[in-house]
């Protein structure tokens, strides 16, 4: 069993490990093998084979002892957004080299609590902010100089981001499955990209302690797998309330999110908003969405027209929102209580300045300068509260469609993953590049990305958004088309 040990997914793994057909230890080294194996991608920024083994032991005595746990001995890879106790956290930035946290995100907890061992910790653009994961300030594993993530499909191509890392490993089977977070997008277009299965769920359904702030209102956890049935059983140990740790944690109880999984579709409303398949889709995006959409027909489903018109308006109020509330966030980063901190400086105020100028990536400073204009006197009723307005419109204009339909669904991205450098530094050219999954993180709505088909060899991701605390719905339709078709089951070369 142990030579394809990788291409099993969480489910099967999970089950050979309580059927003790293969033990924990035996899982865990096998991928980290192959993680050694593949440094090439970067996918990782942080292995340590003696915490791993000692967590698979540990899950190998809960297994002989019976344990129950649902994810007992499977082993996965965080995205180093997550704090993580005994492992360093970065968040892919200079200003976190060398940071430990004393203690876990609830995500990581939680994950543990369910018998998961952890892998490693994954790159991902600096605080999450990125469409590419070309934004990384911290070495990957096996360089000593920080690198971008590669596309397992295709070296040559970025894995989208934020959660790049996540993506790419999934991808290449160095994980079973990883976490990620999605602001703007960032575990739907990776998942799209390198033609893996990501769901983000409805914002507070997942805690945010212990996330590394990046835009506190849309900021969402979420698991990165090879198949909704994975996603499902991931998510259902991720996600609870924790009032105490994130006061917008969703006061919803814990949820079996595989319980729907095999329903039928007969009679479900995909709603298709005429937005989402417009000029500027690339044809080969579009011909696969449309073939994942006859076969929803198949299944019992029936399209239904809808529109989401303020589609457009999502990149600005967005890139308004998030870089004003990222200001404030990164305000902590001062080179006082952790962090970068310059080394040589005459005052207090140098000492700040210095430790943030050398600390910060561009993209983090251009947020963090966009953020603090859109928030300064005079400007904040022009673009901050007029964002804030816009944002509700389009969360409105949501729960119109959803009188019409069950679940929406287009493309995840406008186009496959594009080659690195080839937006040439100008950020403009990835903003718009989210244009389909900016709409329901400002809305809140979950939303995930599911292989369903290729454009040029490379991975096309069907996106599917639901209404408020509907996970279990957009898993089942997930997972049904999983069942009629492969896409999800294929492999980069090499892999
Ligand atoms: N690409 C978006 C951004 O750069 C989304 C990132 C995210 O979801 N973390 O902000």
């Amino acid at each position: 069993m142990s030579a394809d040990l990788h291409q099993m997914g969480v489910t099967a793994l999970a089950r050979a490990l309580r059927e003790r057909k293969v033990s924990a230890v035996e899982a865990a080294r096998h991928h980290l093998e192959r993680i050694g194996q593949h440094k090439d991608i970067g996918a990782f920024i942080a292995v340590d084979e003696d915490l791993t083994l000692a967590q698979a032991r540990a899950a190998d005595a809960q297994l002989a002892a019976g344990s129950a746990a649902a994810l007992a001995g499977v082993p996965i890879a965080h995205k180093d957004i997550f704090v993580t106790a005994g492992w360093p956290t970065t968040a892919g930035s200079r200003m976190l080299a060398g940071y430990r946290s004393p203690f876990d995100a609830t995500v990581v907890r939680r994950l543990a609590e369910a018998g998961a061992v952890t892998l490693g910790k994954l790159s991902c653009d600096e605080f999450a902010m990125g469409s590419a994961n070309e934004n990384v300030a911290v070495p990957a594993v096996g360089f000593d100089h920080a690198v971008p993530v590669r596309n397992p499909w295709d070296a040559s191509r970025i894995p989208g981001g934020s959660s790049g890392g996540s993506a790419a490993a999934v991808a290449a089977r160095l994980a079973p499955a990883a976490t990620g977070t999605d602001t703007g997008g960032s575990i739907r277009q990776p998942a799209s990209f390198c033609g893996v299965t990501g769901i983000k769920p409805t914002y507070g359904r997942a805690s945010r302690y212990g996330m590394v702030a990046f835009a506190s209102s849309l900021d969402q956890a979420g698991p990165m797998a090879r198949s909704a049935e994975d996603c499902a059983l991931l998510l259902s140990s991720m996600c609870g309330p924790d009032p105490d740790r994130d006061s917008t944690s969703l006061d919803a109880p814990a949820e079996d999110f595989s319980r729907r999984l095999t329903d039928s579709l007969d009679g479900l409303r995909i709603g298709v908003p005429k937005e989402f398949l417009g000029d500027g889709v690339a044809p080969g995006v579009r011909a696969a969405v449309e073939a994942a959409l006859a076969e929803y027909e198949k299944l019992g489903a029936r399209r239904v027209e809808i529109t989401l018109p303020r589609t457009e308006l999502s990149i600005p109020v967005y890139y308004v929102l998030a870089a004003a509330e990222a200001s404030s966030n990164l305000s902590r980063f001062d080179g006082v209580k952790f962090g970068h901190r310059a080394k040589d400086y005459r005052d207090l105020a140098e000492m700040y300045a210095k430790s943030r100028e050398e600390g910060f990536g561009d993209e983090v400073k251009r947020r963090i300068m966009i953020g603090t204009y859109v928030l300064s006197h005079g400007y904040y009723d022009a673009y901050y509260l007029q964002a804030q307005k816009v944002r509700r419109m389009i969360a409105d204009d949501f729960q119109q469609a959803f009188r019409q339909c069950d679940v929406i669904a287009g493309p995840a991205a406008p186009t496959v993953a594009w080659k690195l450098g080839e937006h040439g530094g100008d950020p403009v050219a990835d903003y718009l590049a989210d244009i389909f999954t900016l709409p329901g993180s400002l809305a809140g709505l979950p939303g995930m990305s599911l292989p369903a088909g290729f454009d040029g060899g490379m991975p096309v991701g069907l996106q599917l958004i639901g209404n408020y605390c509907d996970e279990a719905r957009l898993l089942n339709a997930a997972h049904r088309f999983q069942q009629a078709t492969d896409w999800h089951l294929r492999a980069p070369e090499g892999y």
